[in-house]
């Protein structure tokens, strides 16, 4: 057994043992003057991400230049700006890919995420989803979609206690929400360009991922994979936090004028490495500066 196994089969006895401690938030455990544990994420402030003043250069060139951005819990930002903006790079930089030279960067308030190794990030609740669809292709969906369930350590954590039913269960709900049900058998490298997409989307969210990064999900997306990708997202949003980088502006109109929160919904755009304008997407769209190097294109 690896240690890793191991360590997972302890934690499931101990929350066996003390079901009042297993949640990761909320009730009595949310309260002031609890212990965090190091890889709790604490969004007691309200805070999911947290970028203060980040700078990236290669060779002199500053990819990043002092980017602040802060994400609520549940919150569902859409990111826009010109190529070579940094908006891949400020995902490099979250995900523990790319070092920045300066800055800070916390997971709610109490994960640092520049001391934290890119596995240890994906494992503490951060997805990305990568421009290209990366799913295995010689396997099924299916296959694929359970892969990704045994690569969550909770769920390993929860095989000695849970039926296996269960887990079927949550790959066919996950099937259902990336509309995928009629394709579960069928070899994923067969599917259309969108629906390798949304197989990726759904094996990042099989490991129930708190904050999801999407970089640019819906490029080559048919305007009807758009459609059914914006209602995905929509349906995620409060549950997850999601940060969504697109060009397709009438996909960033169906994210941030809809749902729940539509009202205070709120754009980023960045430029040059840093925020050039944020908030509500009307008052982007006609802010001058953001017309100028990017929306007048
Ligand atoms: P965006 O995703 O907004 O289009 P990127 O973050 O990919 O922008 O890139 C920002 C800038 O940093 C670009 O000018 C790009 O060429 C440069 N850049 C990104 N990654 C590297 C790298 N690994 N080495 C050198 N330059 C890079
Ligand atoms: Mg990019």
């Amino acid at each position: 057994m690896t240690p890793e196994l191991l360590e997972a089969g302890a934690e499931a006895l101990h929350k066996h043992q003390h079901p009042n401690n297993a949640g990761e938030s909320g009730g009595r455990a949310a309260s002031y003057g609890r212990v965090v544990e190091p890889d709790q994420l604490d969004v007691t402030h309200g805070s999911i991400l947290y970028l203060d003043d980040i700078s990236v250069s290669f060779d002199g060139f500053k990819a990043l230049n002092k980017l602040c951005l802060n994400i609520a819990v549940g919150e569902m930002r859409c990111i826009i700006g010109p190529n070579g903006a940094g908006k891949t790079t400020m995902m490099d930089v979250i995900t523990g890919k790319t070092r920045p030279d300066a800055g800070t960067a916390y997971f709610g308030s109490t994960i640092d995420l520049l001391a934290r190794r890119e596995n240890e990030i994906a494992q503490i609740g951060i997805g990305r989803k990568f421009q290209k669809p990366t799913v295995f292709e010689q396997l099924s969906v299916f296959e694929n979609l359970e892969l990704a369930l045994k690569a969550d350590r909770r769920a390993r954590a929860s095989v000695f206690f849970r039926l296996k039913s269960e887990q079927l269960d949550r790959i066919g709900e996950m099937l259902k929400l990336i509309h995928l049900k009629d394709q579960a058998q069928r070899t994923a490298g067969l599917l259309s360009h969108g629906q390798k997409q949304w197989l990726e989307i759904g094996m990042l969210l099989m490991q129930d991922p708190k904050l999801l990064l999407l970089d640019e999900p819906v490029a080559g997306m048919t305007d009807e994979e758009t459609e059914r990708t914006a209602e995905l997202f929509l349906s995620l949003e409060g549950a997850h936090s999601l940060v969504v980088v697109e060009h397709d502006m009438k996909f960033i109109n169906e994210l941030t004028t809809r749902g729940a929160n539509a009202d205070r919904k709120r754009v980023t755009v960045l430029h040059e490495g840093s925020v050039l304008a944020e908030g509500k997407l009307a008052d982007v769209q006609s802010n001058e500066k953001v017309v100028e190097v990017y929306l007048g294109r």
